[in-house]
């Protein structure tokens, strides 16, 4: 195994159990690994720190796996890892009212550049690292094992892997090709999902619990959800009583698939409007014609991709924020995220208060939304954690 020394000093995070080394930190490599090989990492001193896999494509030059000398990177390695994070999600699997969770989240689950979703009898695979490019088809094997899946879809065209050097794959990977839409279930409402062509995997389990706590306060409420995708927020405000639904989203897939999820889950569309435009736009035109609501949720992609990008980021939240804010009417509520990992909740909660100080609000938090249990975050990995969101009143 090819052995890679890291200069003095750089030995700390290592040993903090950071999963990433950049490739500043390297001195000397002792061989010539390939991309997404597995090297043993050590300090300056010739000590042992870590396995990981290398990448000279990278600027996280070496993914961290494993911190223990006497383990070996095998085929029970991957099964052990992967048979963890199922066993640790099992409670969930359990749970009658929901069948689409996230089971493998790369580096919280110690598989860095690996994600994998389960919607209902089907997998939803993303490989970001070409260490685990490398090891697909021991991981596909225990897949198989551990679940029984009916087939098993490569979604692996998220920009991340251009960093890592490697093409975007979208295709069946093991077993049967999941039907243009297939049903899965979460807090006991029905969503279609197309998992070859929808966003990301495919569905954003991740609002699964944040959905829930907002659908408490939408009884009887006149609701705008924007950046809608296939209506997460807007079937759970339906079904805990919203009065009017509006939703938006610049998607046409998105808007087809939340329009047959209003009709699978026999909520009544009269009372459901479904907008395809960007939503700044709308946001604007919704003022000009003095629109108001009583919830607005505003649960955009990711602004910013990286820290350097976080000054341009912040200002399109601001942005955007001011706008729904000035959409409601005193008493009302914005509920708002952000998935961008370089902006955390002090910065977020600094960002609200900019908005609602440029929208002439006063604006009071009685909720902070996160992400849920099937997307760990490991503590030494503080990276892992992205979703954040506040519940703010408008006094
Ligand atoms: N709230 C959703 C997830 C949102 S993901 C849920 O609970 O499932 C972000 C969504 O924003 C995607 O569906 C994407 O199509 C949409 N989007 C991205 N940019 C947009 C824009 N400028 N205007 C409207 N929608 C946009």
């Amino acid at each position: 195994m090819v052995e890679i020394k890291l200069k003095k000093g750089k030995e700390k995070a290592v040993l903090q159990r950071h999963p990433w080394v950049f490739s500043g930190a390297l001195e000397k490599i002792k061989g010539t690994p390939e991309n997404g090989d597995v090297v043993k990492v050590c300090s300056a001193n010739n000590d042992f720190l870590a396995y990981g896999y290398y990448n000279d494509q990278s600027r996280v030059a070496v993914r961290l796996l494993e911190w223990d000398e006497n383990q070996v990177i095998d085929e029970a390695w991957y099964g052990q890892k992967i048979n963890k994070a199922i066993e640790s999600r099992a409670h969930l699997l359990k749970n009658k009212d929901t069948n689409a969770y996230r089971l493998i989240f790369s580096e919280a689950d110690f598989l860095p550049g690996l994600i994998v979703d389960k919607y209902a009898d089907f997998l939803s695979v993303q490989i970001l690292s070409t260490g685990i490019e490398k090891a697909k088809p021991i991981i596909i094997d225990v897949l198989v094992k551990a679940l029984q899946p009916k087939g098993i879809f490569d979604r692996s065209d998220a920009t991340a892997r251009t960093h890592e050097g490697i093409t975007a794959e979208n295709g069946l990977l093991w077993g049967e090709a999941p039907a243009a839409f297939i049903a899965v279930k979460e807090n006991g409402i029905t969503y279609h999902i197309n998992i070859a062509e929808g966003q990301k995997s495919g569905f954003y389990c991740d609002q699964r619990d944040n959905r829930l706590l907002l659908a408490e306060y939408a009884d009887g409420k006149n609701v705008l959800d924007c950046f809608s995708y296939s209506g997460g927020f807007s079937l759970n405000a339906f079904k805990k009583g919203a009065k009017q639904v509006t939703s938006v989203d610049s998607s046409a897939l998105a808007i087809e698939t939340l329009k047959q999820n209003i009709e699978l889950n026999k909520f009544d569309s009269k009372n459901h409007t479904a907008i395809q435009a960007d939503v700044n736009k709308q946001l604007r035109a919704f003022k000009e014609e003095g629109k108001k609501f009583d919830i607005v949720i505003l649960d955009p992609p990711k602004y910013a991709p990286s820290r350097s990008a976080l000054d341009r980021a912040a200002r399109a939240y601001k942005d955007l924020n001011r706008l729904g804010l000035l959409l409601l009417e005193s008493g009302g509520l914005l509920a708002t995220f952000s998935c961008s990992g370089a902006v955390d909740i002090e910065t977020f909660k600094q960002i609200i208060a900019w908005a609602a100080l440029d929208a002439g609000k006063e604006v009071q938090v009685i909720k902070q939304f996160s992400q849920p249990e099937d997307h760990p975050v490991r503590l030494s990995f503080p990276e892992g954690e992205y979703l954040k969101g506040l519940l703010v009143r408008v006094l």
